[in-house]
């Protein structure tokens, strides 16, 4: 595969040129949230100044406008995750808006007593949500651990099904482990007693050719941000005859058919989910984010990242003490890890003293971190515009940070 061209790829994010604390800096925080090139901010403006009119209520041009804009990037997430329909790409306002929707509208449909797998690496925005439900009636969580190399224990997995799962809620790629979890097989296996499957692919969309047909996912979450895109924009995908069952998450302008106080009727699908009025700016230019992806292949983005995950961990197993959590053959974007007994706090400072930016901390996966025994970690993730220098720059800056600790 033809090798990117990083130069050209980092003029692109102009934010890269600026210093912290005086250094240059390196930022290994895109797990958290991606960097964005300049003619996705661009566009930002564009729509702004020339047609920032309300999408779907209007005759006027510019109203008009702006719907055709918000609807082709609709066009362009179905294309980027072969989805059947546009009929089954709902915007939301992130990941967790998306899960959000399925637990509050699904979840309507659950029973008492009914459950729900998860595993024990999942993000508390695929926990807390399904928790909720437990508000109004009983809804068993039944959790699928993580093995000591953080992968899944499948048997594990395979045996927690039985007549009341209703659900199965699974990430794609663990954010604190970096584990890309066997997501179509473990559908395959819940689709044999009918259970349908949610997958939290935040962290997988921007590191994995997702084809939400292959993988026959029922559901799929993920966010823009996370994906080289402007923020507080999310999609929800989800199969049409699911999202038909299913009654709307909120009420108001745009997910109607129409309203009196006698009777009210919803819009079709996928309007029934989407109520009030979106961020239609920003998911205008998020068509260019994806533009983007496509311009250099997500294969080829993977690719380049990998070999920065392999070469940074080489070089973190050099340094004395060095703990790294999640090894799982099948791993992608990101690193955690702790120095003997170092607060993982302590080291972050550090680093960011020296330019480099990474994540510390529980990672929002306390649950996670109780099974680790631990109270969180470094974390550093990777994205298209980090270069070798700056996995140099980081291991060299972790030496001196694990000296200066002693
Ligand atoms: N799920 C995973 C695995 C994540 O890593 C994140 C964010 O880091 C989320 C869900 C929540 O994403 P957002 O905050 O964009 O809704």
């Amino acid at each position: 595969m033809e090798n990117l061209d990083l130069v050209q790829i980092r003029s692109e994010f102009p934010i890269l040129n600026r210093k912290v604390c005086d250094k240059p800096l390196v930022y290994l925080d895109s797990a958290a949230t991606s960097f964005t090139p300049q003619y996705v901010v661009d566009e930002i403006a564009r729509v702004y100044s020339t047609c920032k009119a309300n999408v779907h209520r209007g005759v006027h041009t510019l109203s008009q406008e702006a719907t055709d804009l918000q609807e082709a990037t609709r066009e362009s997430v179905r294309e980027f995750i072969n989805a059947k329909s546009i009929q089954e790409i709902i915007f939301t306002r992130g990941t967790t808006e998306a899960i959000n929707l399925v637990a509050s509208s699904y979840g309507s449909l659950l029973e008492n007593g009914e459950e729900i797998i998860v595993t024990e690496m999942e993000h508390h925005a695929n926990i807390v949500p399904w928790q909720l439900l437990g508000h109004n009636k009983r809804i068993i969580l039944r959790v699928v651990p993580v093995k000591k190399d953080g992968t899944l224990d499948m048997e594990s997995y395979r045996s927690l099904f039985n007549e009341r799962t209703k659900l199965v809620a699974i990430c794609h790629v663990s954010n604190v482990l970096g584990t890309v979890n066997p997501v179509k097989e473990m559908i395959a296996e819940a689709h044999q007693y009918n259970v349908p499957v949610l997958v939290d692919g935040a962290q997988a969309v921007s590191h994995h050719k997702i084809d939400v047909q292959d993988l026959d996912a029922d559901f799929y979450a993920f966010s823009a941000h996370k994906m080289y895109g402007p923020t507080g924009i999310g999609v929800l995908y989800g199969k049409r005859h699911l999202l038909k069952l299913m009654p709307p998450y909120q009420g108001g302008g745009e997910m109607i058919g129409t309203v009196s106080f006698k009777k009210t009727t919803y819009a079709e699908l996928p309007f029934k989910f989407e109520a009030g009025t979106p961020d239609f700016v920003g998911i205008a230019a998020f068509k260019k984010a994806i533009e983007f992806m496509q311009r250099y292949g997500v294969e080829r983005i993977a690719e380049h990242e990998k070999e920065l995950l392999n070469y940074a961990t080489e070089q973190m197993n050099t340094i004395p003490g060095m703990r790294i959590f999640g090894t799982a053959p099948q791993k992608s974007g990101v690193i955690s890890f702790l120095i003997g007994n170092e607060h993982h706090y302590d080291m972050g400072m550090l680093l960011d003293k020296l330019g480099i930016e990474v994540r510390t901390g529980h990672h929002c996966a306390q649950p996670l971190m109780q099974a680790l025994k631990i109270d969180g970690t470094v974390r550093a993730s990777f994205a298209i515009y980090n270069t070798k220098e700056d996995v140099d720059a980081f291991i060299s800056a972790l030496r001196r940070v694990a000296a200066m600790l002693g």
